[in-house]
């Protein structure tokens, strides 16, 4: 079989969506939007998406503000700046970026965000609010990964998704988001057996491993829609994600590529979500 496989282009999408974000945030002048990020300086990939972040709005005009603690600070002091950001009327959306250091209580961290300037979706109210409704805010991965498959047309109810990993961030909101969408839902993790048998029923495959070459042509179903989540790097140092890309081509029907693939698309949401916050806080 060989099939004409589309590479989904999620920077496009996502300049589409920050365009409306841009709209959006013109519209509500005087009105401002601001973002709290609070970064431990740690590792400089954490840094470097920091700063894609930042970038990001700016262009769409929300006013970001980064606090980078140094990596001896406690977890009593993030929760001290919370508490103020939490209360500050210019604060909209507060982000803690992830991972924080192992000395560090990261649930007290994340609980401790008002669920009403969680932008990133991770407090146990807005997860919740994916099972029972009435979240504020979704996690961006997830959201990002459904916008990309409503822009493509891809029919979701009564599809087989398999999505490989379990994490609060990604694998587990996105299964109730699918779920909600009336796909068959299947999450895998390192201890599923015969994971190979799994991948080969998706129709839509989700891979958040965080493995280079994880995911290669041979194991997915013919005409699958393939969605990397993963942001690694190959044997020589270059960034890539779960799939090995191009074994792909000619089976799967749709693909993301990383990078241009899911990344763009988790901070475009990121944004959107600010603006909702921005808009409930008025
Ligand atoms: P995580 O918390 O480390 O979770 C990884 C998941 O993969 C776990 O559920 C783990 O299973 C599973 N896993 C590990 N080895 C496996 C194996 N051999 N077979 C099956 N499952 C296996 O990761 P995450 O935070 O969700 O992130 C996953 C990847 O996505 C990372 O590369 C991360 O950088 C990337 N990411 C990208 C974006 C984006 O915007 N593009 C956003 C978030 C994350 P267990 O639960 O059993 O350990």
């Amino acid at each position: 079989m060989n099939i004409e496989t589309k590479k989904i282009d999620g920077t496009k999408i996502a300049s589409i969506i920050k365009q409306e974000v841009k709209d959006a945030v013109e519209a509500m002048a005087p009105e401002t939007v601001g973002l709290s990020v609070i970064t431990v300086q740690t590792n400089s990939s954490a840094q470097i998406y920091i700063k894609n972040k930042q970038k990001a709005c700016d262009y769409v005009g929300i006013k970001s503000q980064i606090y980078t603690l140094d990596e001896s600070s406690t977890t009593n002091n993030v929760l001290e700046l919370i508490e103020v950001l939490n209360d500050s009327h210019s604060v909209d959306g507060i982000l803690v970026q992830l991972p924080l250091p192992k000395h560090m209580d990261q649930s007290t961290i994340i609980a401790a965000i008002s669920p009403s300037k969680d932008v990133d979706g991770f407090s146990k109210e807005n997860l919740a609010g994916l099972i029972a409704g009435g979240s504020s805010f979704e996690s961006c991965t997830p959201l990002g990964i459904m916008a990309l498959l409503k822009h493509e047309n891809i029919e979701i109810a009564g599809k087989k998704c398999v999505i490989i990993g379990r994490s609060n961030i990604v694998g587990k909101p996105l299964a109730l988001m699918l779920l909600n969408e009336d796909a068959t839902v299947c999450i895998c993790h390192s201890k599923t057996v015969n994971l190979a048998n799994e991948i080969k029923t998706a129709d839509i495959l989700i891979s958040a491993v965080g493995k280079a070459k994880f995911i290669t042509g041979a194991m997915i179903k013919p005409k699958a829609v393939v969605i990397d989540v993963g942001i690694t790097h190959d044997e020589n140092g270059k960034l890539c994600g779960d799939v090995d890309f191009d074994s792909c081509l000619g089976i799967a029907e749709y693909i993301t590529p990383v990078p241009g693939g899911v990344g763009p698309m988790t901070i475009a949401m990121l944004l959107k979500n600010c603006v909702r916050a921005a808009q409930l806080h008025v």
